[in-house]
């Protein structure tokens, strides 16, 4: 039998487990609007402590399934089963365990990445509704975190103000929850806003482990302000409180991403390796800014990458990670030093 790690690099490079027509799944399945997930539905399984999201489909003929053993589950191929004791763990908003939401869909920066930009359909829920659905989700469902990103349909000021009305009002509701952000900034005073609205974790990301490749993906934002930002954060909210996004299969080397990875390190900054997603909403976009259409990058890949960060992050002092919220807490959709290594 496959062990927890063995089926999440599995079905991190399968992406989709078919069920029955007449199997009546135990969770809802949940639509991503942000992360390399984005635009399927999907659930969260759980084995021997690896969690790992994945694509679900009725559609019959699957070479890998997920059957209902009583207790829990059992993933098959072919028929043949493979893996026992998996469970299904629910998604309470986006993440298990978290309200996780992207605040707007749409986004004027367009990164060739992103799927956010080809996704406008949650655009008119308003902040204060926001709020509602996430003290709601916290009253209903076991809800350990809460995390706010966006994409940017219209400007960005109108979108940071977005977000930080909605972590004032979830933090004047909810005193001991864990919040997380993932905005976009180029106001430096805006850190001191989001800890002063009660935020407690901040992600500012680098998107890419080179300069050139982020010229070539990211031509509207400015990564080098992202590098100026970051150790103000690090001040604002503390080491190992701020993470940043290094997106794995732009075209770049390990060497590149380890480098990239080991300069945030040393600003006191969690890197979050994650591997890019080439799906229906970004791979015309990605070609076009690449020259080439990207593949999918092996789980084998990601393993190698999370050991060299885990390695990194043990001799800067930063691990056992202790972040809270957003994709270090969840684990789901990359192989993660906390959960997988
Ligand atoms: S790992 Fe990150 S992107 Fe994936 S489900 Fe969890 S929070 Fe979302």
């Amino acid at each position: 039998m496959l062990s927890g790690l063995e089926l999440k690099c599995l079905l991190l490079d399968e992406g989709v487990v078919g069920i029955d027509k007449a199997f009546k799944l135990p969770v809802r399945t949940s639509r991503s609007t942000a992360g390399p997930g984005a635009g399927k539905r999907s659930i969260a399984l759980e084995l021997d402590g690896h969690r790992m999201k994945v694509g679900v489909t009725r559609d019959p003929g699957q070479k890998y399934n997920l059957i209902d053993s009583e207790q829990d589950y059992d993933i098959a191929k072919n028929g043949q089963t493979i893996a026992q004791g998996v469970q299904i763990i629910p998604i309470a908003m986006h993440a298990p365990y978290q309200a996780f939401i992207n605040l707007e869909a749409g986004c004027i920066y367009d990164c060739a990445f992103c799927v956010t930009p080809s996704m406008g359909d949650t655009k008119t829920i308003s902040p204060e509704r926001w709020v509602e659905l996430i003290l709601d989700s916290v009253k209903k469902e076991q809800v350990d975190a809460v995390a706010v990103t966006s994409g940017i349909p219209e400007d960005l000021r109108t979108t940071t103000d977005g977000m930080l009305f909605v972590v004032e009002n979830v933090r004047e509701a909810l005193s001991d929850m864990a919040i997380g952000v993932e905005p976009y900034i180029e106001d430096v005073e805006d850190i001191q806003r989001f800890k002063d609205a009660g935020a407690d974790e901040i992600k500012l990301n680098i998107e890419t482990a080179t300069q050139a490749l982020f010229d070539r993906v990211c031509p509207m934002l400015d990564r080098q302000k992202v590098f100026e930002l970051l150790p103000k954060a690090v001040e604002v909210f503390g080491k190992g409180n701020v993470t940043s996004n290094i997106i794995v299969g732009l075209g770049e080397s390990d060497e590149e991403v380890l480098a990239a990875s080991k300069q945030l390190i040393d600003m006191g900054v969690v890197p979050t390796l994650r591997g890019l997603r080439v799906n229906d909403g970004n791979r015309d976009r990605l070609t076009e800014a690449l020259g080439t259409t990207p593949t999918k990058v092996p789980s084998s890949r990601l393993v190698k990458l999370s050991e060299g960060l885990k390695k990194d992050l043990s001799v800067a002092g930063m691990f056992p990670l202790e972040l809270k919220t957003m994709c270090h807490k969840c684990g789901c959709c990359d192989i993660e030093p906390r959960w997988d290594i």
